[in-house]
Formats: C-alpha cells, sequence, structure tokens
C-alpha cells in the first residue's frame, strides 16, 4: 500500500447506499487505506430485480485493479454482436462490432444479473459483516444538502428477463440459424417513438423497452413490479417475432421477472456540501440505452477516491474546508465527462426511436456516439494509489481496419479504432 495506513486510521468514510457504485467505493476505499462503513436501507445487498447490467471496458477495469476479474468473468457473459431491425422486421444492420471494444481497450462489454453482481460485491470484501449495515436507512443529514435538479426524460421503460425458450437453445453465435437469441448478441429492435433491446446471455434473454413519452405526459412513474401486457410500453411489442417461431410475447408470458418505471436524467449542479458529497446516480443520472450509469458511477467513485488519498497523507484529519477542496476537484473532474454521456445517451435514444424514413432507424447517431465514447472509456479513471501492472491493454492488430471496415455500417469500427491510436497509443 502506498499510504501510511497509521496517519489515515483517524478519517472514515460513511457510504450511503449499496448499488453498485456504493459496493464498488467499499472496495476502492480500502485499497487506498481508508477505512469505511456502508448503510443500505434494503434488507440485502444483492437486489431483488429484474434488471440486467452490463460493464463496459472502464468499469470491468476498476474491478480488475480491486482484485476482482476472476470472480466478475464467472458471474458475466460478453457481449460481441449487434443486430438491429427495423420496423417491418428487416434486419438494417448486423454486425460485430462490440468483439472490436475488446480489441480497442483491452476487456470486452460484459452483462451482468444485479443479484449475481451484488452478491460477488458483497462476498468479496474484507471483513463485511463489520463495515456493512442493511435495513439502515439513512432519513436525515444535520446539514442541509442543496437541491437536486431532475429532468424528466420523457421515456418509459419497462424490463426484465426470461429464460432462452426451449427452441432456441443451443444456437451457437457461430451458426447460421434465423435466431436472434443467440449468446453474446444484443439485437434493438426499432419503431417510430418505441425501442426494444435484447441481450443474450448464456441462459437467458434480458429486455429494456423505451416508449417515448409525448411533452404532456412526463409524469413521474417510479419503480413498480405490477406491470402487465396493457402496458403501453410492452404492447406494441407482443407480436413482434425475435426468433423463428418466438415472439416477444412468448418471452412475456415466461419471464422471470419484470419492471417498469419512468426514466429521468440529468446532472447535478452542486455534488457537496459541507462534508458530504454525492457519487453515482445520486450525482448524475444518464439514460440506461449505452449501459454508462453504473459504469460512470463506478469512474466517479474512482476519482473521489484519488481526491482523498491524494488529500489524506497531508491532512489525516482534514478540515471541512480542505475535504471541499477535494471535492471541488472530483466534481471538476467528472462533471463534463456525465454531462456528455447524458447527452450521448439522450441524443442515441431520441435517434433510435425515429423511424428514419426508408432507411430504417438512424444508424448515424450509433456511429457517432461510437466514435465519442471509445477515447472516453481510453482515457477513464483508474485508481492512482494502487499498482496495476496487470491490467489488460489494447491489442491493435495489423489489417483491423480492413476486417471491420468493409460492410454497412463497418466504417465506424475502424474509424474507432483509428481514433485510439490517439487516444490510448
Ligand atoms: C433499465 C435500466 C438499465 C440500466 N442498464 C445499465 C447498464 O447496462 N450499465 C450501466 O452501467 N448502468 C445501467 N443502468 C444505470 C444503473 O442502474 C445506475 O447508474 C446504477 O445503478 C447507479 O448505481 P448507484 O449505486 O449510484 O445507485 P443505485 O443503484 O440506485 O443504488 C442506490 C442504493 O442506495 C440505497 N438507498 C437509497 N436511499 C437510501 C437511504 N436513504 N439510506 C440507505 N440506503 C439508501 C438503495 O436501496 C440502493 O441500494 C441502467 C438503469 C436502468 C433504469
Amino acid at each position: 500500500m502506498a499510504h501510511d495506513e497509521k496517519k489515515k486510521k483517524k478519517f472514515k468514510a460513511i457510504i450511503i447506499g449499496g448499488g453498485p457504485v456504493g459496493m464498488y467505493l467499499a472496495h476502492a476505499l480500502p485499497e487506498t487505506g481508508i477505512d469505511y462503513v456502508l448503510c443500505e436501507k434494503r434488507d440485502s445487498i444483492p437486489p431483488p430485480t429484474a434488471l440486467g447490467l452490463f460493464l463496459w471496458p472502464h468499469g470491468l477495469r476498476l474491478l480488475h485493479q480491486v482484485g476482482l476479474i476472476d470472480q466478475t468473468e464467472a458471474i458475466s457473459s460478453s457481449l460481441t454482436k449487434i443486430t438491429h431491425v427495423g420496423p417491418e422486421g428487416d434486419i438494417v444492420r448486423d454486425y460485430s462490432g462490440f468483439g472490436f471494444i475488446q480489441l480497442a481497450h483491452g476487456y470486452p462489454v460484459r452483462m451482468f444479473d444485479r443479484a449475481s453482481l451484488g452478491k460477488m460485491l458483497y462476498d468479496t470484501l474484507r471483513a463485511p459483516e463489520t463495515h456493512i449495515c442493511t435495513n439502515k436507512q439513512l432519513v436525515e443529514i444535520e446539514r442541509r444538502v442543496g437541491g437536486v435538479t431532475a429532468i424528466f426524460a420523457g421515456y418509459r421503460a419497462v424490463f426484465g428477463r426470461a429464460p432462452i425458450p426451449q427452441s432456441q437453445q443451443g444456437t451457437s453465435s457461430s451458426s447460421s440459424s434465423k435466431s436472434l437469441l443467440q449468446p453474446e448478441r444484443q439485437v434493438e429492435f426499432h419503431r417510430d417513438g418505441a425501442l426494444l433491446q435484447l441481450f443474450t446471455s448464456k441462459h437467458e434473454v434480458h429486455f429494456i423497452s423505451y416508449l417515448k413519452l409525448d411533452q404532456s405526459r412526463r409524469e413521474r412513474r417510479g419503480f413498480s413490479t405490477d406491470i402487465d401486457e396493457a402496458d403501453e410500453a410492452i404492447a406494441p411489442w407482443l407480436d413482434t417475432r425475435v426468433a423463428q417461431d418466438v415472439t416477444f410475447r412468448d418471452l412475456w408470458q415466461t419471464k422471470a421477472a419484470a419492471g417498469g418505471a419512468n426514466l429521468d436524467e440529468g446532472v447535478v449542479r452542486m455534488w457537496n456540501w459541507g462534508r458530504m458529497v454525492l457519487v453515482g446516480d445520486a450525482a448524475h443520472k444518464v439514460l440506461p440505452n449505452q449501459g454508462m450509469g453504473a459504469n460512470g458511477g463506478m469512474e466517479s467513485a474512482a476519482s473521489l477516491v484519488n481526491q482523498l488519498t491524494a488529500l489524506l497523507p497531508h491532512e489525516p484529519e482534514p478540515n471541512t474546508a480542505e475535504l471541499r477542496q477535494a471535492f471541488a476537484a472530483y466534481q471538476a473532474e467528472r462533471q463534463g465527462a456525465m454531462a456528455a454521456y447524458r447527452r450521448m445517451a439522450r441524443d442515441e435514444l431520441d435517434g433510435w426511436t425515429r423511424s428514419g424514413g426508408a432507411g430504417g432507424p438512424p444508424l448515424d447517431a450509433l456511429r457517432a456516439a461510437d466514435v465519442l465514447i471509445s477515447p472516453m472509456v481510453a482515457r477513464a479513471v483508474r485508481l492512482d494509489a494502487v499498482p496495476f501492472p496487470e491490467e489488460r491493454k489494447r491489442v491493435l492488430a495489423l489489417g483491423v481496419q480492413g476486417a471491420c471496415g468493409g460492410g454497412e455500417g463497418g466504417g465506424g469500427w475502424a474509424e474507432i479504432v483509428r481514433r485510439m491510436v490517439g487516444a490510448n497509443g
């Protein structure tokens, strides 16, 4: 450990909330010698949720740095392919772009179910029983925190997971079968005002359906598991064919779990007040279509830990002004990036839910996001004080540009790889 433990003993962090970001902090803080206690209002850390989660290379890299890559890989599957289906059921784009993410960043995109991720993050903590309190809800902080601005995005989402239908099991990702429910494949069904995403892992299909709400209906509807086929985000997709002899209704009727909410988004203006600081969704909430919320939250947590590890050796008992400075530096590093991620997710979802006329959904939205996101992923925050010699580096094979540059939409990936040379080389 690079820092003087003795000096830091007096400083202790209280983490409120055992979501992915709180649990990452519970790993990262002790790695740099900072003690903590985490309070979660639920009665267990693994959430009872229908929701899947995919982590990008920068999220996986942070978990690798705190020693969790093997455990992470054991409970997740990688995504390598993406298929876009237009309103008429025609495949408008089918490519292996996700596969190139591993080449470009050293890590792939991996899909998790949240309960397994939460359990793994809990089970791998040092002495969790002395650091984690469940059934412990924060109800008040003596100093009042400033206001929070939430912007209603105007999208409703319904999500869930179902077993892979019997008829589709054993369909390999390399076979020429017409099934879109293949492991490692993400499929996007586009319609005017709506999007359905399917992510298939070894055993399950995770789905998220988005419905664009019109201006006058941006009411707040919090998370609920009480969803039926009549839900406006589900009904348009029920007869959609997601594989030979399988409609979305079949998945819906065999689902293991489902939930829904009207989505909100926003980046808070003030991230700290006195000795309190916001991290993760509490500071920056982005739409889920690009899967950046938890990834960005973990990156913010790493940035905050970096500021604290820079401060504490000099000021083992920092006063409020010193902490405020560290918090301000953390916010300065992360606010712009999270505002950019928020904007990109919003633009992409707006693009994907426009019919785009004869050409199908406007795939340029996807390409633009690919090209912008990749350098941000490459430069993402690591823990400064934790040696990381085993970090996986990108592999830029000669000729990769030719390999991914051909075919419809392939140019986006050739472009990414070209940019990566500048961003990460
Ligand atoms: C449909 C959907 C799909 C998504 N997919 C992805 C994805 O693929 N990849 C990705 O990176 N992100 C994804 N996200 C975003 C991701 O879920 C969030 O960014 C992430 O969960 C934020 O983590 P967090 O720990 O900051 O907050 P949360 O996950 O919201 O956790 C907060 C925790 O705090 C607890 N808590 C709340 N109030 C109190 C209190 N007063 N006292 C004590 N405890 C409290 C809660 O019970 C909860 O456990 C998705 C979001 C949605 C809605």
